[in-house]
């Protein structure tokens, strides 16, 4: 058996070789290391791609939700609500504005925030809300578009996880994620569905005032050469990963597509597990990009499967171990415990397994048999 990754991104490369290393090469050449053909080519495609009519490429994606919230001219105090159960990027950058995090709780079968929670949460002082696409499958943007508008919110999708993914809202329209708020994020970190071979984000957004007042706040709050009209920051996407992006957006669906396969042949190999939870899908097949294949252990013993799958070689994820409204940084005495029943139960449940488009059969069936052996035992 090949040996197990969490992430392997080495089967994907050998496919796309060729195609990188003549770009690298060209760019090498060239010397256009930034603002390149290859970054401006990288925009336009996945401007098609996604159907959006403005994507501002950026260096990470924890910069492109940074830039996000600046563009929509957001003040400290404001109120920006978002997952208590995500990756720190998300309430980090509301922090480092000196916007205010309200963290709400999520729901337990999609671990995506809880539109019932934000309703909760809303006060005068409320400018936004982000909701996360966690682990590849978006959140309940029916629910969230509608609280927003009524309440004159900004919504902010924090796409990092789900690129690919469709949403099917209610009146039965397909939306690609971080296309139907008021501006998306995304990040091209290595392992992300789309990924660069270093750090790269980009920004999207359908509307053109927020586009062109973003574009100058990347490039040093410039619109015009060495004007600068607003406090930016340098955030850019370099033309060697612009070039990998390239080479691998046309196989985004395809990649997308062999995760669906894997998590389908998991989902079959723990469907009798009282004490396994699957993850859910919304319904369509094509609303699940799985960036991650999360379970839920219900028996207690998260921990103890966890120690086990590391002594048979089997790497795994908790994500994410503890809420946000936890963590010393973000911790809040407005916090009360009780509002956080799910998260606080998640993260002593939840086990992500390898997911990436090169796992194959042999592997599949010997994580998934040590964890339903490990389950059974008595
Ligand atoms: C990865 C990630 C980010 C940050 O992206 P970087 O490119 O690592 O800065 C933000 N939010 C979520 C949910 C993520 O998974």
């Amino acid at each position: 058996m090949k040996k197990i990754q969490m992430v392997d991104l080495k089967g994907q490369y050998k496919d796309i070789k060729e195609k990188i290393n003549g770009s690298f090469e060209e760019i090498l050449d060239s010397t256009a290391f930034i603002n390149g053909p290859e970054v401006q080519n990288f925009q336009k495609e996945l401007e098609d791609y996604l159907g959006v009519k403005h994507v501002i490429p950026c260096a990470n994606g924890t910069d492109a939700l940074q830039i996000a919230m600046m563009g929509l001219g957001l003040k400290p105090g404001d109120e920006v609500i978002t997952a208590d159960f995500t990756f720190a990027a998300t309430v980090e950058v509301i922090a480092l504005l000196q916007l205010t995090p309200v963290l709400v709780d999520v729901e337990p079968d999609t671990f995506n925030i809880d539109p019932e929670a934000i309703k909760k949460a809303i006060t005068p002082k409320t400018k936004a809300i982000v909701p996360v696409h966690l682990f590849g499958q978006a959140a309940n943007m029916d629910a969230i578009m509608e609280i927003a508008k009524e309440h004159d919110l900004f919504v902010i999708e924090d796409n990092a996880q789900a690129i690919g993914g469709n949403y099917h809202s209610k009146a039965g329209q397909v939306y690609k994620t971080g296309t139907m708020g008021d501006v998306a994020a995304t990040s091209f970190f290595p392992s992300k569905n789309l990924g660069c071979y270093g750090d790269g984000g980009a920004i999207y957004t359908n509307n053109d005032e927020l586009a062109h007042t973003i574009r100058g706040i990347v490039n040093h709050g410039m619109y015009e050469r060495y004007h600068h009209d607003v406090v930016g920051v340098n955030s850019r996407l370099d033309s060697l990963q612009a070039a990998v992006l390239r080479a691998k957006l046309p196989n985004l669906n395809q990649y997308n597509e062999a995760r669906r396969k894997a998590a389908d042949k998991y989902d079959k190999a723990f469907e009798d597990q009282a004490e396994i939870e699957i993850p859910k899908r919304q319904g369509n097949r094509d609303a699940h990009v799985f960036h991650q294949y999360t379970l839920k252990i219900t028996n207690g013993k998260r921990d103890a499967l966890a120690k086990h799958l590391q002594e048979k070689n089997i790497p795994f994820g908790i994500y994410y171990p503890i809420p946000l409204h936890l963590q010393k940084a973000y911790a809040d005495e407005r916090y009360n415990e009780a509002d956080f029943p799910v998260t606080n139960k998640l993260v002593k449940e939840v086990i992500s397994l390898p997911m990436h488009t090169e796992l194959d059969d042999e592997q599949i069936n010997f994580i998934a048999g040590t964890i339903v052996d490990f389950m059974n035992r008595k």
